[in-house]
């Protein structure tokens, strides 16, 4: 039997594109990697870029454009009302999604602002498969409450469910019952579930879930800011969406919803968003609240430039070569770390690859932010910079104990398009060493906690000398530079 392998057929990570722009790295020496983290206060978000190899920090706004998007770039007609860019991007926004009206923002969580102003009330409650943190807020600014209602799969970090975001319809039909559909403004359906590891909804739940609307008079809402991962596991995972384009599973989704937002620093590889709607009413009734929050309703807080690169970005979103860079390298990253049994979730998501950090580092109390302390880690002998994902991320409970999440969670994020698999290697070998020298691996303490949203800048320092320890087996393993 050959073991020849033949990467597409087999969904094997292989580029289909070449570089034709580069932009230089730096991988500073593994002292200067220490003090750089010492100086951010142990939090990735605080470092500054050339401290810093390989940033995996987010795939937003951070993805590869092409040369057709940046070409597009140079023809964009600036003014404030009835540019030609906004018409261009209207046609392609319809042409995606189906829907007849368009409203432009300046990213997905200001339509997530409009959105929630326009339709959320106080007491409302908004069911949804899992919510994601800005989107979350708004709902709660508007006096609304998120009801969660994912399928037990969705929190498992081991699993082999292909379609893990999908919404428990049991549930659904429970908080219907429960709170009456008078209550409810809309159900939300996020695709490419970003907070559980980037975990695809299937076509056939979106089904079943908007029949349910449907029968309530509830509208369906979808936050589509991952649908390109969502329709290339739609293709390959969902037996129904083989023999189907893109363009058609892509059409098919969204007809079954009401009101589509995105966020086109990912969905559309530029930056930018909006909001699209068949129904003229709510249309209007929206429309009024752009020039007041984001800009002109012809531009609504984008640059001309971004618009074009959003238009073709969209177009280019159809395109099974263009979309399958990102969930196919997250899979083959997986498939390496598991090689060493490297603790990660499965399945392989989108938008990046996820470690499970309290089996990671087990050893490591809750308290003192295991996902946290991994990070700093892997930025100490990788450079590459991670996202915590779990107790760190969380607000304190109201008796000031810390409420240890329920997922901890390290995220390495595959801006799409921008890294090669040699990159992705040389990190999941740094993980792996890492992994066999986990008992080295200390906790971290804050030494300035902000009251609020504490993940993005609060400072943290090592617990004990474990990161010197850390350096110094690490010297003693390769030597004394990388
Ligand atoms: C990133 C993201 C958003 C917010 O989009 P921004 O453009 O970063 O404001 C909303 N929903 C999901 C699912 C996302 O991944």
């Amino acid at each position: 039997m050959s073991n020849i392998k033949f990467f597409k057929e087999e969904n094997l990570a292989l580029e289909m594109h070449k570089v034709r722009i580069v932009q230089k790295l730096n991988l500073l020496p593994i002292d200067e990697r220490l003090r750089a983290i010492k100086e951010a206060g142990n939090n990735t978000f605080l470092l500054r870029n050339k401290e810093v190899y390989l940033d995996m920090l987010t795939d937003s706004g951070t993805n590869a454009m092409s040369d057709r998007q940046l070409g597009a770039m140079m023809i964009a007609d600036d003014s404030y009302a009835g540019s030609e860019t906004f018409y261009r991007l209207e046609a392609a926004v319809q042409k995606f999604f189906g829907k007849k009206y368009f409203l432009p923002a300046h990213q997905g969580r200001a339509c997530e602002h409009i959105l929630a102003k326009s339709l959320v009330k106080e007491g409302d409650v908004v069911p949804m498969n899992y919510h994601f943190t800005t989107t979350k807020t708004h709902i709660n600014m508007q006096g609304g409450r998120v009801e969660e209602l994912y399928k037990e799969e969705a929190v498992k970090t081991t699993s082999s469910d292909p379609f893990k975001g999908d919404m428990d319809l049991n549930k659904l039909n429970a908080i219907i019952a429960e709170v009456g559909s008078e209550h409810i403004p809309f159900v939300r359906i996020e695709l490419g579930t970003n907070l559980i590891g980037g975990q695809p909804v299937s076509l056939s739940n979106i089904e079943e879930v908007s029949k349910i609307c449907k029968k309530h008079g509830i509208r369906l809402m979808l936050d589509a800011s991952l649908m390109t991962d969502n329709l290339y596991f739609n293709k390959v995972r969902e037996e129904r969406c083989k023999d189907m384009s893109i363009a058609e599973i892509a059409r098919a989704i969204s007809d079954l919803a009401d009101i589509i937002y995105f966020s086109a620093r990912k969905l559309g590889s530029a930056k930018g968003g909006g909001i699209v709607v068949n129904e003229k009413e709510l249309f209007d009734q929206m429309k009024v609240l752009i020039p007041i929050y984001e800009g002109f309703l012809t531009y609504g807080g984008m640059s001309t430039r971004e618009m074009e690169a959003v238009a073709i970005g969209l177009e280019e979103a159809t395109d099974i070569d263009m979309i399958s860079h990102g969930p196919e390298f997250i899979a083959e990253f997986a498939r390496i770390l598991q090689s060493y049994n490297v603790p990660i979730v499965t399945p392989a998501g989108g938008l990046g690859l996820h470690l499970n950090a309290r089996e990671f580092v087990g050893h490591i109390p809750g308290e003192k932010y295991q996902a946290a302390s991994l990070v700093a880690a892997i930025y100490i002998v990788s450079g590459a910079r991670g996202m915590e994902r779990g107790t760190l991320s969380e607000e304190k409970n109201a008796d000031g104990s810390e409420h240890i999440a329920e997922c901890e969670l390290v995220r390495l994020a595959l801006p799409r398009r921008v890294f090669t698999l040699s990159q992705v290697r040389f990190v999941a070998d740094r993980i792996a060493w890492l992994y066999e020298n986990r008992h080295l691996i200390g906790g971290l303490k804050f030494v300035e906690e902000p009251a609020v949203m504490r993940f993005f800048i609060g400072r943290l320092e090592a617990d004990g000398d474990w990161q010197e320890k850390l350096v110094a087996k690490f010297k003693e393993d390769f030597g004394e530079s990388l």
